[in-house]
C-alpha cells in the first residue's frame, strides 16, 4: 500500500487503509455513493479521500454490515474514519487559511460567537436606544427600525453575509480543485442530479434501511429531521430575500401582516428550524458511540443549537412584535442570526457545500462511467 505511507495525516492514512480494504471486498457497494465512487479508483490521493469523506453521509450502515469491523484485526470502521477526515478537510480547505484554526474546539467557539453576538446587540440597544423607545410598543410599517435603522441592519448583516459567501466560495473552489475538479469536470445535468440527490438525501438511508442507532435498529428519523432543518433554513432565507425585495422595490417596510408571504415563509421556516434541530439533537443521543466522533459531535451540536435558537427567537419575535418586549426580542434574534452568519464558513454549515460539490462530482463520474459502458456494449 505505498500511497498509505505518503499521506501526511493519520486521518488520511486510515481512510486510505480502509478504502483499500473495501475496494477488495466491495460488499457494501449498494449502500451509498461512497462505494461506487471508490470502485472507480485503484489508489487514493488525498483529494480522492477528501472527496469520498464528504460524499459519506454518516448513516452508519457499512459499519454494521462489515465482517471486518472490530474485533476483527482489520478493525474497519468506515463511518468514523470518513467522519474524522471530513472534519480535517473542513480545516484544510477553509478560507482564509489563517482562520482555519476556528475548526479546532469548534463547538465552544461557535457557542462563544453566539453569546457574544447576543450580548453585543443587547448592550448596543440598551446603550444607544432611548429606553422609552426600546420598551415601547411599536406597530405598523417600520416598527423594527425605530429600534435599529434599516440601513444599519443592511450594512452589518450584508457585510457579514457577503464575507461568509466569499469565504465559502473560495473554500469550495479549493475543495473542487483538490478533489480532481477543473475545466470540463462538470458533466451535463450533473448539477441537477446532485440537487435531486441532496434534496432527497438519497445517500442517508443506509441502502434503504435508514440510519443506524445504538439499538442497531435503523430508522429514517435523521433523514426526516434533516429535511425539516434544511427546508426550514431555505424558507427563512426566501423570507428574508423577499422582505429585502419588497423593501427596496415597493418600499413596503417590515413588519408585515400575518398573511404576507414574507411572514408565512418565515413562520414555516422557523417551525422547521425548531422541529429539525430538536429531532437531530435527539437522534444524536440515540446514536451508537461506536460510530460517533467527539470533535464532529461538538461541532454538529453547536450548529444545531445555533439553528434552533435562531428559529425559536424568530418565532418569539413574531409573537412579541407588537408588545413592549419587541426591542429585547429583536436584539436576541438578531444576535443569533449574526452569530449564525459569522460562523457559517467555520462550522458544520460547510458540510452542506462540500457534500453538494462531492455529489456533483459523483454525478459527473457516474455519467462518464455509464457512457463508457454503453459504448463498450
Ligand atoms: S465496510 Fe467492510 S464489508 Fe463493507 S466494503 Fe468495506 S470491508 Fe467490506
Ligand atoms: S454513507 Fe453510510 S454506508 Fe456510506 S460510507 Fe458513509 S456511513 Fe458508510
Amino acid at each position: 500500500m505505498p500511497a498509505t505511507e505518503t499521506h501526511p495525516t493519520p486521518a488520511l492514512r486510515e481512510a486510505d487503509r480502509l478504502m483499500t480494504i473495501c475496494n477488495a471486498c466491495r460488499y457494501c457497494e449498494g449502500l451509498c455513493a461512497v462505494f461506487p465512487a471508490m470502485e472507480l479508483r485503484r489508489e487514493f490521493s488525498a483529494g480522492d479521500l477528501n472527496y469520498l469523506a464528504n460524499l459519506c453521509h454518516g448513516c452508519g450502515a457499512c459499519y454494521y454490515d462489515c465482517q471486518y469491523a472490530a474485533p476483527h484485526e482489520f478493525d474497519v470502521n468506515v463511518p468514523v474514519a470518513l467522519s474524522k477526515l471530513r472534519a480535517e478537510s473542513y480545516q484544510r480547505y477553509a478560507w482564509p487559511g489563517a482562520l482555519s484554526g476556528l475548526f479546532e474546539r469548534n463547538g465552544a467557539k461557535v457557542a462563544l460567537a453566539a453569546v457574544l453576538a447576543v450580548l453585543a446587540f443587547l448592550a448596543g440597544f440598551l446603550a444607544l436606544v432611548d429606553r422609552q423607545v426600546l420598551f415601547a410598543s411599536h406597530v405598523g410599517p417600520g416598527a423594527f427600525y425605530a429600534i435599529m435603522p434599516h440601513n444599519a441592519m443592511v450594512a452589518l448583516f450584508g457585510a457579514v453575509f457577503v464575507f461568509a459567501i466569499v469565504a465559502m466560495v473560495f473554500s469550495v473552489r479549493a475543495f473542487w480543485r483538490d478533489t480532481g475538479g477543473g475545466e470540463g469536470a462538470i458533466g451535463d445535468g450533473s448539477i441537477w442530479r446532485a440537487m435531486i440527490d441532496a434534496g432527497r438525501l438519497r445517500n442517508l438511508d443506509g441502502g434503504g434501511a435508514g440510519c443506524m442507532n445504538a439499538d442497531e435498529r435503523p430508522t429514517d428519523n435523521r433523514k426526516l429531521y434533516h429535511h425539516f432543518t434544511f427546508y426550514g433554513f431555505i424558507l427563512c432565507l426566501a423570507s428574508t430575500s423577499l422582505a429585502t425585495l419588497l423593501h427596496y422595490a415597493l418600499d413596503w417596510q417590515a413588519p408585515y401582516a400575518w398573511w404576507n408571504p414574507v411572514v408565512v415563509l418565515g413562520t414555516l421556516g422557523g417551525i422547521g428550524l425548531v422541529i429539525g434541530p430538536v429531532g437531530l439533537l435527539a437522534a444524536r443521543r440515540r446514536r451508537d458511540r461506536a460510530i460517533a466522533t467527539d470533535g464532529q459531535s461538538a461541532m454538529g451540536i453547536a450548529f444545531l443549537w445555533m439553528l434552533l435558537l435562531t428559529g425559536l427567537t424568530g418565532l418569539l419575535l413574531l409573537v412579541l412584535r407588537a408588545t413592549p418586549a419587541m426591542g429585547l426580542a429583536l436584539a436576541v434574534h438578531l444576535g443569533f442570526v449574526l452569530g449564525l452568519f459569522a460562523t457559517m464558513p467555520y462550522g458544520k454549515f460547510v458540510h452542506g457545500i462540500y457534500r453538494f460539490a462531492a455529489l456533483v462530482r459523483y454525478a459527473s463520474e457516474s455519467q462518464v462511467k455509464d457512457d463508457a459502458e454503453i459504448k463498450n456494449t
